[in-house]
């Protein structure tokens, strides 16, 4: 077994040894991971013990992701958009293919948290087989985000199992990765699957960072690996309350993603999803972040600024041109005209 599997293997469920660690009140930690299990890795916990407030934020349960807020559990509608449970179809060029529901490390704010990590929910084999006869069968499909879940933290023969038969695919000409583990499992990027990963080139892979502290050195030798297999790197992050949101912050870790040849994608304007208010930032911080941060940083630093517009319509870029309207609902345009209500925080 390798050190990443160990790594797995020896990740902190219990509640109570969890309060013990980070200094949580135990009885509150009990009932916020019943609603919504808690999972480090080893990676983490020690990087917590010593990480501030907008790390420890993200990933140690919360009781105030159990006040009442009227979000839906499952904003962008992906239970429509899946022709078959293992592929979320919303654009016609590109699916995704949900390769598993596990995660290397819960992310409190996570869009999915009403399926992450439930036993329920765990995806077989024979339904990512037929997701991808799905996309064999759909010729539209001419790029596949292979997601999740995070799809790092399946082995690497089921990875290239799957990477091989969608590259087999006439018309998928593009293939793309999205995970969390540079920045919570960092040595599962390991010399043979960053060589893994160098053989379906052209491979794009996204990663997720949200704030400066979670590019440590681990992190970052894990992006170099992938960096120097040729793997194209590009990073998403969620803009959230008492972790990134002031420019300062974004300023610093779109600089460093750039030094470590990862180009900032997105910022995604948080899903208003249900157990996580208190992580909605206003979208008008948001464009006022995005003005202060053209000033100060370089072009190549800037994500695009998007919001995942309820319903499953698709992203829409958060321009000033795109918004109809705002108050406590935000009136917006997307790409073909349609117009849509999004919920502001208040
Ligand atoms: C975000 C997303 C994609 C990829 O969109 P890009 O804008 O190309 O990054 C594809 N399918 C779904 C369902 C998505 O949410
Ligand atoms: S890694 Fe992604 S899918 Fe998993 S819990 Fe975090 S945000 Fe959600």
């Amino acid at each position: 077994m390798d050190d990443w599997q160990l790594g797995l293997k020896a990740r902190p469920v219990d509640p109570v040894a969890l309060a013990a660690a980070f200094d949580l009140d135990p009885v509150e930690t009990k009932e916020v991971t019943t609603a919504y299990p808690a999972l480090l890795t080893p990676y983490l916990h020690r990087l917590l013990q010593t990480a501030s407030e907008a790390l420890r934020r993200q990933f140690l349960p919360d009781p105030l992701e159990l006040c009442p807020d009227s979000l839906p559990v499952d904003p962008l509608d992906e239970q429509r958009l899946a022709p078959v449970p293992a592929v979320v179809h919303r654009y016609p060029n590109r699916a995704l293919l949900l390769a598993t529901n596990s995660c290397a490390a819960y992310c409190r704010f996570c869009t999915r948290k009403r399926r992450v990590g439930r036993r329920e929910n765990r995806l077989t084999f024979g339904e990512i087989l037929d997701g991808i006869a799905y996309i064999a069968a759909t010729p539209q499909i001419n790029e596949v985000v292979i997601s999740g879940g995070d799809p790092l933290t399946l082995s690497d023969s089921l990875l290239g199992e799957i990477l091989q038969r969608l590259q087999k695919i006439e018309h998928v000409t593009l293939l793309r990765i999205s995970t969390r583990t540079p920045a919570v499992l960092p040595e599962r990027i390991t010399p043979s699957l960053a060589a893994l990963l160098g053989r379906f080139h052209p491979l794009y892979l996204t990663t997720h960072f949200n704030h400066p502290e979670e590019l440590t050195l681990e992190a970052r030798e894990a992006c170099r690996l992938l960096a120097d297999s040729g793997v194209v790197l590009a990073n998403q992050t969620v803009l959230l309350k008492g972790v990134n949101d002031d420019a300062a912050t974004l300023a610093t870790l779109f600089t460093k993603l750039l030094h470590c040849r990862i180009r900032p994608y997105y910022l995604h304007q948080m899903d208003p999803v249900h157990g996580t208010g208190h992580f909605r930032v206003p979208v008008e911080t948001g464009l006022q972040l995005m003005a202060e941060l053209r000033q100060t940083i370089s072009g190549l630093a800037m994500p695009h600024y998007v919001i995942d517009t309820p319903g499953g319509l698709g992203k829409v870029a958060l321009l000033h041109d795109s918004i109809l309207s705002l108050g406590p609902v935000v009136r917006l345009q997307t790409a073909s005209g349609q117009v849509v209500d999004y919920p502001n925080a208040q």
